[in-house]
């Protein structure tokens, strides 16, 4: 699978895509993959309320949805539309909605402060925006704004739209917007392709068929979601548990004894996690008692899992398998995963690289690509690579080389069986449960504060949250600022998972001889310490 060139080859068989011509619309994103005829099984279920949409109807909301975005709202193809709301029933409506008019998809975490929202909407530059009456308040007053829990977005599900000329869509473009800070600097707009999405969703296509062809056993597919929709884990879950007709449970407001309660309710059997969630099901008391016997997979990504933390939960949980995936919001999810019961037990490992795509280990320093067992930056290529960063040709530029291959900033390496290791990360990024934090936004929080002369923001380790977010503060001379000052200054302008959660004074920051920090430098002198203690 490493060719002479050092380049790592899928071992997944590969997977034919859809000539160009053919649109990701409604109808052929969903309508032709979910399984015929259409049974009444939910398509979507509200867990709190037991509320539901069938697939049938889940189509004709979407159909009549779209037309009423273009007749009522005037959207039409390329332009923006910025979502800010919980999971709610309405929106994989609403994206589906959106996709098939050829519209492009913003969502946002509907945590963010309006400086944070102000930021992506300066990206975006939507058309309109779509939030709920409690997180409108959160979006600039120019923006003109849909409320989806108000009266007029419930009659835009008209069961007799007008009619109107079918829109013409390319696969090259735009399909969603999703945001990510990538290797460096402040969040930026990540822009996906239609293709993109295409390529993604024809791959869990061919592999549903293959397992129906060969008969493995089947079972309800019932998927909670106890990932954000708006975050790329659960976006392109939820275009794919959608096109495979599997039926999804979505919470509002996640709550862990409420996912427990609505697993025994639904009788579950799928959940996209990130590690966090399959601690707490390793070790808290509360799964005690509980009927989780529908659960078979756990789907987990967005973060390393341990092996301490694989092993715990496969010694509470035997007959659920987790499945482990690997990917970015760069490149629309999943590009590397775990496939099989013999794949799932490689704990550590992330899987092997996904069909159509290819990797290479690139040695950071001296820009040589490396073969299996050596260490180094992974480079990904394949059908579900962003398009780029939108309006940021620069950023662009720096993270996809003119060959197509991403630059990931993860430090990885594969074994001889093919199977991907995560190291550590190369790039400034720390994820706190998963979630994006940009260092290089807090440090721009710290250094308006008038007490403060030079801040630096690293990763420390966190057996919970796998990464908090530390700063390293260097005091106005003369200044008594605390710990907590400093926490409580950044916590007032950020979304909580971002906050800073430790503080350490020092006299300065290294850097490099361009000004750029020396975050390996801090970052090792914190393990150094955390050694010695
Ligand atoms: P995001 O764009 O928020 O999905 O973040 C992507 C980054 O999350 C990757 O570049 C990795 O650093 C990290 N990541 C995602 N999945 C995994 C995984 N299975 N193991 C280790 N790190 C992961």
């Amino acid at each position: 699978f490493c060719s002479e060139t050092k380049t790592f080859h899928s071992l997944r068989r590969p997977v034919p895509l859809p000539p160009d011509s053919v649109p990701l619309n409604a109808a052929s994103f969903s309508l032709s993959l979910i399984p015929s005829p259409l049974t009444d099984q939910p398509a979507i279920i509200d867990a709190a309320t037991g509320a539901s949409v069938s697939y049938p109807d889940l189509l004709a909301r979407i159909r009549n949805l779209a037309s009423a975005l273009r007749s009522r709202a005037g959207l039409s193809r390329g332009h923006v539309a910025f979502l800010i709301s919980p999971p709610e029933l309405d929106i994989p409506v609403l994206y589906f909605a959106l996709l098939s008019i050829g519209a492009i998809v913003s969502p946002a975490n509907p945590l963010s402060t309006p400086a944070e929202i102000a930021h992506q909407i300066r990206l975006s530059n939507p058309f309109v925006a779509f939030a709920t009456a409690a997180t409108a308040s959160k979006l600039p007053p120019h923006i003109p704004t849909i409320l989806l829990d108000s009266p007029r977005f419930q009659s835009f599900f008209d069961p007799n739209p007008a009619p109107l000329p079918p829109v013409e869509i390319q696969q090259s473009d735009t399909a969603a917007i999703l945001y990510s800070s990538g290797t460096t600097g402040r969040v930026k707009g990540v822009a996906l392709s239609h293709r993109n999405l295409v390529a993604l969703i024809a791959s869990y296509h061919s592999a549903a068929k293959e397992a129906e062809a060969e008969e493995v056993e089947a079972w309800p597919r019932v998927t909670l979601f106890t990932v954000p929709l708006f975050h790329v884990f659960g976006y392109f879950m939820i275009l794919r548990e959608v096109a495979l007709g599997d039926t999804v449970v979505l919470m509002e407001r996640f709550d862990f004894s409420a996912m427990l309660a609505a697993v025994e309710r639904y009788r579950v059997s799928i959940m996209p996690v990130s590690p966090p969630l399959v601690l707490a099901m390793a070790k808290s008391d509360a799964v005690v008692g509980r009927d989780l016997s529908s659960l078979k997979v756990l789907g987990c990504g967005g973060a390393p899992l341990g092996r301490e933390v694989s092993e715990s939960f496969a010694a509470r949980f035997p007959s659920v398998e987790i499945v482990q995936g690997y990917g970015l919001t760069e490149s629309s999810g999943g590009i590397a995963g775990t496939n099989d019961q013999e794949e799932n037990r490689r704990y550590g490992s992330t899987g092997r690289i996904a069909a159509n795509t290819e990797a290479k280990i690139v040695d950071p320093t001296t820009g040589e690509s490396l073969g299996p067992g050596q260490r180094g930056e992974l480079w990904v290529r394949g059908p579900t690579i962003m398009k780029g960063y939108v309006g940021d040709a620069e950023a662009t530029a720096s993270t996809l080389d003119p060959e197509g291959w991403l630059k990931t900033g993860d430090l990885c390496y594969f074994d001889h069986g093919g199977f991907l290791y995560i190291v550590d990360r190369l790039k400034e990024l720390i994820k706190y449960k998963a979630y994006q934090v940009p260092p290089a936004e807090l440090e721009q929080i710290l250094h308006s504060h008038p007490k403060i002369v030079d801040a630096a923001v690293v990763p420390y380790p966190d057996e919970e949250a796998g990464q908090i977010p530390l700063a390293f503060v260097v005091r106005q001379p003369g200044s008594t600022i605390t710990e907590e000052e400093v926490i409580d200054f950044v916590r007032k302008q950020v979304a909580p998972y971002k906050k800073v959660r430790r503080t350490v004074f020092v006299s300065s920051i290294p850097k490099s001889p361009a000004g750029k920090i020396l975050r390996r430098e801090l970052i090792n002198a914190l393990s150094l310490a955390k050694s010695k203690l």
